[in-house]
This record gives C-alpha cells, structure tokens and sequence, in this order.
C-alpha cells in the first residue's frame, strides 16, 4: 500500500469470562498500543479499537455454574477489563461491548446483508443434542478427540492443541461438556458460509498478495488451512445468549460468537465516530485507510480466513493489510492458564505493582512471542528492570538531571565547539526515529524496544566517556558542551519512549519540562530540529524513573505460582476407582454407629496418634486414630463422628482400639471427619 490515508488498528476482542493476563498484554495489547501510539506521534490519522466479546457458550456455562445471569457475568467482567486497560495505558479511541445495543444492530444488518445476497446456504443437518440437558451442543458445550491431532479434549469449533477449526460434528468419541453423556443427532436448520467458495479469492489475496509482508507463522496457518480445503461454516447456533438471528426461520437461534465477534469492530468505530462526530465510513471502507488486526495465534483462522471472507461476501468493506498474530507466552515454562490459575492477572499486577506499569510494558515487549512460543519468567522481568529499565535509562537520565541541577541550577547550558565524538552522537540520535519506525512499521516491536534501549544505552556510554564529573574541575566550557549534548539525548528519550515506555515519557517531559517548550518535539523533528532541548531552557528537579525491584518482591510472585501449581497438583489428584461391588449382605455387616468423642490424649511417641474415649451409644470405648496430624486432642473433643463399631479390635502400640472413626483425606492431604455437610469433602472421596 503506499502511504495510507488514515489507520484503523483492532485488538482481539477479549472474552469476558475471566480478568485480562500478560499471555494477552504481550501477545496482542502492548504491541497494539506502541503501534497506534507510534502511528499517532508520527501525525497519523488513527482509530484504535477495542472492546468486550460478551456471547458465546463459556459464558453461559459459568453463568449456570455460579447462578447468575450470562449479563451479570459479562458486566462484572467487562468493567474488570476495561478499567484495567485504562490504568495500564492502552490508549483505545474506543472500547466498546457486543452485548452494546449499537453492536446488536451492526451485526444483524451485516447478516441481513449476505442473507438477502444469497451469501448463505441454508441447511437442516444433524447436530449435536444432549437429550439430559434437553438442548444441542455446540463449541464448547461438546468435548471429544481431535480428527486432526488426537487432542481427547478438542471443543466443538476448535482444537486448542492444534489450533484446528472444525464442527462439533467432527469430534470422534464426542461428550457433552454439560452432562457428561454422549450425545445424540438431531436435526436442525442452520445457515451456513460457503468458505470453499472463497478459496479462489483467499489464494490470490493472501498467498500471492501477501507472501512477503505477512508474518512466517500466520501466513503458514493460513497456507495449510488452504491447502487442507475449506468447508461451509455454521454461522447460526441453536443457543438463547446471543444475537438473534433476524430473518425468518430464526427462531430460537443466534448468531455464532464468531460471526458476531469481528463485527464488534466496526460497531465500535461506529460509537466512537458518533460520540467524535465523525463519519465512521471511510476507516472501514476507503481503499487509502490501512486495517490491521491485532491477534493471537488462535485466532488467525477467524480473522484471516472467516472475517475476510465475510467483508468479501458483504462487498464493501477493505480487508486487512496485514494479521501480525504472535505466538504464545508461556509463564515460568508453563503454558498459561486461566483454569488452572496458571498466570499473572493485570488487576493484580496493578495493585501488587503501583506506578510500575512500565515495567511490565517492557519486560512483556523485550520476550514478546514474535516468532515462537515465548517464556515470561519473574526473574527475567527483575533483570530487565535492574540491569536495563534502572541501570541504563533511568540512570543516564538521572545524572544529566542531577548534573544539571547541580553545576547550572538547572539551565540548559549554551554549548560551544562540537567534537567529533560529540557530533557523532547528535547524528546518532537523529538517526533513531527512522530506526525504531522502520522496526515498528515491520512489527518487529521487541527489536524496536531494543533500540530504544539501545539509545538510551548511547547516552549512558557518551557520559561515561565523556567524564563531565572530571572535565568540570579543568574546562568549564567544554563540561558545557557535554552536557548540552546529554540534555538532547535526554530529550530525544523522552519523546521516542512513548510508545513504549508511556507513563516514564510523561514523568521524563515534566522533569525537562518540556510543557514550558515552543513546541513539544514531534517523533519525525527529533530527526530534523536542530535543538531538542535549548540552551537557556529550565529543567525541574531529579526524580527517578525506576527504582530497583529486591529479590523479596519476585520470591512472593513465585510463591504464589508455586501455591497454584500445588493446588493444580491436588485438584488433579485422581479419584481412586470404584471397588468391586459387594452384595447388600455384605453391606449390613458393617454396623455403622453415630457418636462422640468424650477425651482425647496424643499417644507417647507417635506422630499419627490419637487415643480416643468415644461414646458409641452401646457404651463408652478405646479407639485409637491417625489423625493426630491433622488433629490436637482439643480440636477433637466433644466431636459427633462416624465409627465402625463391629471392627476386630487390634492393638496399635500396646493399645486396644475397639473399632474405627470413619474418616477421609482432602485432594491436600488433610483429613476430614465424615460429614458430607463439612465443605471440605468432595465428591467420590473415598471413606475408610
Ligand atoms: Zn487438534
């Protein structure tokens, strides 16, 4: 495309089942944010979008899971999400829900489109019903094994494993995810989009059209889904969380999540384009605007594949320039998970972290998941705080400020004859922008931090070198010179760090005050201005960027990943199998009495020991118990329990026990005194 006209930048709709975690910060919301800062400091007409995907089957799963409402789920989670985007500083124009009214209207029309285009194929085929629950199974109310990698736990649309999309129909040896049974075919109509038909059109766009500028790893996916042949796709669901689809025959049935989710796109550029008083058209329509999609790599197939074949089939929409999808960031080597609590959770991260958003921006950015699976572990992120954020930027901007304060009360000083070195440097630095541009205009954001870093590195290197601690003592005028010559590198930081570094830029304007500036340095003048930062100007008083993150503060981080994983590994333990089954006779044998403990006393010198003293209602006996690791003798005393009285009696440790308090172990290893009230026993625990 030659240079576009205006940009409208998409992020990944996030779904409201769960707070935001780094896995999306770095795969999808940082890059997208440095890119439409970038584009806005560079004088580019941009719409940043963003907004909530609120439908779909998990939420109604865990709005039944919970008791509530699917809304009362999509509202918690969509203020959840919003709100943390705003304090991490993702500067969205717009952000915006599809349970949103404007969103509901959009995409009705849009199906109304293809529908009277005769873009549809209306079909009654066999779905998946669950006869228990009394209703189909769709996505991920249907669970099975994958007919293309063997993953035994594929959802109905699409396989998590290898990122393949299918129908649930496809699944071998499926099982409904809502009542465990295997589910039955019945008949149902649905309206379908004929992808086999844009095979032709997705061939010559994307793999001819965009072999070179698209990403190795999306360009791939999208080769080898082409090359396995495309397939009608369901756009309608038999579910009644959704949009409803609004032609005749519709009844009952809403529009699949993901023929609805894209569209929240343009819905939300109509929202902000109301509220600006803009016409939202021509950033989805004119040939000169440029679209990107911010993504994960699970998402490639809807947005390189269904989407566009979507905005193909409407007829006036542009398609996408480019699809820079990452790949995924693991936690401390292991895949991130919301189930298994398995991440690092924005909201948390604020409050555990305040006025550290940086940090996190940077560290996010330094392993984004470019090009493979990336690693985001605590001690990598100290690193880049302490050796890089704290000893290289923050401290070179912190002895020029500190430095100026002290030999000028803090005015620019007027510089005299540049040295070669000193030229050099200046030229350097006006060579940057285009640098870390033509890294950012390639999505190549991590290698653009790094040269932004790498600047920073610069100034650091041409202070040390430079030794205006030492040169003041012998040549006042020359310290002059250095300094100024700092001071513009000091400045140029402050203005290519947007980006990347938002809330440090801003602190960084205010300490060298450039408010009091003509005019605040654009991304492009730092190439051209002759001074970014003139002589005579005052600066304001030293005040640090970063400050060093101890060893205590990222032991706690991984203390509590370390909780989750012994939590995960509990919750895994397996429930033993049943026994083999014993005839109601043998049953009655056992005689089962309610009681209570009258005394307890730890037995000498055992660990697991208690002797009891229990009324049994026939009379007052000796048991002796395992429990004394889980209990005090006190804890127990005056305790109803559970007790097999007709056991043989044995001696443990010279103790008659007559008989057995009935017991079971937590997946944690505690014990539980039998009562099914108790919250701590589960289900299919095992009673001996
Ligand atoms: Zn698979």
């Amino acid at each position: 495309m030659n240079t576009p006209k205006r940009y409208t930048i998409t992020t990944a709709l996030p779904y409201t089942n769960g707070p935001i975690h780094i896995g999306h910060l770095a795969g999808v919301y940082v890059p997208a944010d440095i890119y439409a800062r970038y584009l806005r400091l560079t004088g580019n007409d941009v719409v940043f979008i963003g907004g909530s995907d609120e439908h779909g089957v998990p939420i109604t799963i865990k709005a039944k899971n919970e008791g509530v409402s699917p809304q009362d789920i999509v509202d918690k989670y969509h203020a959840i999400i919003k709100k943390s985007f705003e304090d991490f500083g993702i500067t969205y124009d717009n952000y915006s829900r599809t349970t949103a009214p404007i969103h509901h209207e959009t995409a009705s029309e849009f199906f109304k489109t293809l529908n009277n285009k005769g873009k549809f194929i209306e079909e009654t085929s066999e779905q998946l019903y669950d006869e228990e629950a009394n209703q189909f199974l769709a996505d991920r109310f249907v669970v099975g094994t994958c007919p293309k990698c063997g993953n035994e736990e594929s959802y109905g649309d699409q396989c998590e494993n290898c990122g393949t999309s299918h129908n649930a129909t496809d699944l071998i040896n499926p099982k409904s995810a809502i009542t465990g049974n295997t589910p039955t075919l019945k008949e149902t109509k649905h309206w379908f989009l004929p992808l086999n038909d844009y095979e032709d059109f997705l061939k010559e766009w994307i793999l001819e059209g965009h072999k070179k500028d698209w990403k190795p790893n999306v360009y791939g996916q999208v080769k080898s889904w082409i090359d396995d042949g495309l397939r009608p796709r369901a756009v309608t669901r038999d579910l009644d969380w959704g949009i409803p689809v609004p032609v005749e025959g519709g009844e009952g049935k809403v529009l699949y999540v993901w023929f609805d989710a894209p569209i929240g796109y343009i819905s939300s550029t109509k929202e902000w384009a109301a509220r600006e008083g803009k016409d939202w058209e021509p950033y989805w329509k004119a040939k000169d605007t440029k679209l990107v999609h911010f993504i994960g790599k699970d998402n490639i197939v809807f947005h390189c594949i269904i989407f566009p074949a979507m905005l193909k089939a409407e007829g006036s929409y542009i398609l996408p320039d480019n699809v820079p999808a990452n790949e995924f960031l693991n936690l401390e080597g292991n895949k991130l998970s919301t189930s298994k609590n398995w991440a690092v959770w924005l909201p948390e991260y604020l409050e555990e972290f305040p006025g550290q958003q940086d940090v996190l921006r940077y560290a996010l950015n330094a392993n984004a998941p470019e090009t493979k699976d990336n690693d985001f572990t605590w001690k990598d992120f100290q690193a880049r705080n302490n050796n890089e954020l704290v000893a290289i930027f923050g401290n070179f901007i912190n002895r020029v400020v500190v430095l100026t304060n002290k030999y000028y009360n803090g005015i620019v000083p007027e510089p005299s004859n540049f040295n070669d070195v000193d030229q050099e440097t200046l030229a350097a630095v006006r060579a940057y922008p285009d640098v870390i541009a033509s890294s950012i205009e390639r999505y190549r954001f991590r290698e653009a931090g790094q040269e932004l870093m790498n600047l920073a590195r610069l100034g650091n290197k041409y202070l040390a070198d430079a030794e205006p601690w030492k040169v003041i003592k012998e040549d006042e005028v020359r310290t002059k010179t250095i300094m100024y010559v700092a001071l513009q590198i000091a400045s140029a930081l402050a203005t290519l760090s947007e980006p990347f570094l938002p809330f440090t830029s801003e602190k960084l304007k205010k300490i060298l005050c450039h408010s009091a500036l003509d005019a605040e340095t654009t991304w492009n003048e730092v190439k051209t201005k002759e001074t970014l930062i003139p002589a005579g100007h005052n600066i304001g008083k030293a005040e640090l960027l970063f400050s060093k993150i101890e060893d205590e503060t990222i032991q706690k981080q991984l203390d509590k990943l370390e909780a989750s994983k012994k939590a995960n590994e509990a919750a895994n333990k397996a429930i033993e199998p049943q026994k083999d089954t014993i005839s109601f006779e043998d049953f009655t044998k056992l005689d089962i009495r309610v009681g209570t403990i009258l005394e307890a006393e730890k037995m000498p010198k055992t660990k697991k020991l208690l002797k009891l003293k229990v009324d049994t209602g026939i009379d007052t006996r000796t048991i002796v118990s395992g429990i004394a690791e889980s209990f005090s003798a006190e804890d127990v005393i005056g305790k109803r329990v559970t007790v097999l009285v007709n056991l043989a009696p044995r001696a443990l440790r010279g103790v008659e026990s007559q008989g057995m308090i009935l017991m079971t172990e937590t997946p944690e290893g505690k014990l539980v005194f039998v009562n099914p009230d108790d919250t701590a026993v589960g289900n299919g625990l095992q009673v001996s």
